[in-house]
């Protein structure tokens, strides 16, 4: 038996092939296959621009910066997320406001919004969970006359859809992750897409150091010694090596999307009718399928159930400990369990199962073997 991870990037000839063509070319760094990945992408969710970066975090900055958000402002966010969702708000002195989830879907509900907004709140954003978008439509109700902004944290969201349209296309600036485990990768990385163009132009700008524009061709034929820095900006530009990498996965992304989507449908097929409740999904194919978050019956052991997995050579893993039960949120805002008890009692059921296009046949096979094995073997599991 060989262990099934829990996560796996799927990298066919194409991306050895982009990513020897950029070694052999001479030029490393953010270049022509930064522009042509961010043409490309802002074409797949149809977004005017995009702005490659080395992270879904570097965009969630570049994101506040752009509304021009400052200390002492607020911004709505999930409770049930990763930190980069929050540290990001507190880089500008500003408050991250959590707020609880709707049980179903693991996404922010819209009536807890709702009740958090205030005069200072200045933006929100809602994390599209594992791949299923957000309420998108309820949140922008709230936040268009209030002149809001939303930033989608869409870290697990390539390529999702919304009523029909891609994420990336719908709300004021959009942010996608291309990190090792996510549903398409660059090792590191992430993208800004915004339809507005002076939103777009000052990322740009941010992103390399504050240098006046198309900094990155100083160095080339056609480039110009003189640059002019017009801000203090950061570091966050992605380089010609991980867009090579980025073009590749993102030409094959609609395949693997669908390859998750079958393993969902499998894992959905299996686990009917057991006490698990399933991943709320809408309709399918507009799920990216980053996440499959199996919740186990209330009060059953996680901790049991995901050793019993791994002692059957099954990685599987959590989504997420949420903000609030974290040491740093918690002591600095006086969080209690309590404080967002949806976010809490559904972080305390929650498993991860594999889900990646990489995945065989043979390694579905054997988590629904393993998941059911011990459904049936640990009556203590489950005994909730
Ligand atoms: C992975 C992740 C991020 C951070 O992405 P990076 O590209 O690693 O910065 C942000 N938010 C969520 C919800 C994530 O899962």
């Amino acid at each position: 038996m060989t262990f099934v991870p829990f996560a796996k990037p799927d990298l066919s000839d194409q991306e050895f092939a982009a990513v020897r063509a950029v070694l052999e070319s001479g030029w490393l760094t953010t270049g022509e296959r930064v522009h042509e990945f961010e043409g490309a992408f802002a074409a797949a969710v149809g977004a005017k621009h995009a702005v490659a970066l080395n992270s879904c975090t570097a965009a969630l900055h570049l994101a506040l910066d752009a509304i021009a958000l400052r200390a002492g402002d607020e911004v709505i966010i999930p409770a049930y997320t990763f930190t980069a969702t929050a540290e990001v708000v507190l880089y500008f002195g500003a408050t991250p406001v959590l707020v609880d989830i709707d049980a179903r879907t693991l996404n922010i509900d819209p009536r807890r919004v709702a009740e958090a907004v205030t005069a200072r709140t200045k933006a929100i954003i809602p994390v599209h969970f594992g791949g299923l978008a957000a309420d998108l439509d309820a949140l922008r109700a709230i936040a268009e006359p209030r002149g809001i902004a939303i930033i989608d944290d869409a870290a697990h969201a390539f390529p999702s859809r919304y009523n029909g349209k891609y994420i990336g296309s719908i709300s004021d600036i959009t942010c996608f992750s291309f990190y090792a485990t996510k549903t398409i990768t660059t090792g590191e990385g992430g993208m800004l897409c915004t339809d507005n163009d002076v939103y777009a132009a000052r990322c740009r700008l941010m992103s390399l150091h504050g240098i006046s524009h198309d900094a990155w061709k100083r160095y080339r034929a056609e480039g110009s010694w003189y640059y002019e820095v017009v801000a203090p900006g950061f570091k966050y530009n992605m380089t010609d090596i991980a867009a090579a990498l980025g073009l590749a996965q993102l030409r094959r992304a609609d395949a693997m999307r669908a390859r998750r989507q079958e393993i969902a449908e499998r894992y959905n097929a299996a686990f009917e009718g057991h006490d698990f409740d399933l991943p709320a999904f809408g309709d399918a194919r507009e799920h990216a399928w980053h996440i499959y978050p199996l919740r186990l019956p209330r009060g059953a052991d996680r901790g049991v159930f995901v050793d019993a997995l791994r002692a059957r050579e099954i990685g599987a893993s959590v989504h997420f400990i949420p903000l609030h039960l974290h040491p740093f949120y918690r002591d600095r805002y006086g969080f209690t369990p309590d404080s967002f008890p949806v976010s809490t009692a559904e972080y305390e059921r929650e498993v991860s199962l594999p889900i990646y296009s990489a995945m065989s046949d043979a390694d579905l096979d054997a988590v629904i073997g393993a998941v059911t094995a011990v459904i049936r073997g640990a009556s203590r599991v489950l005994a909730g």
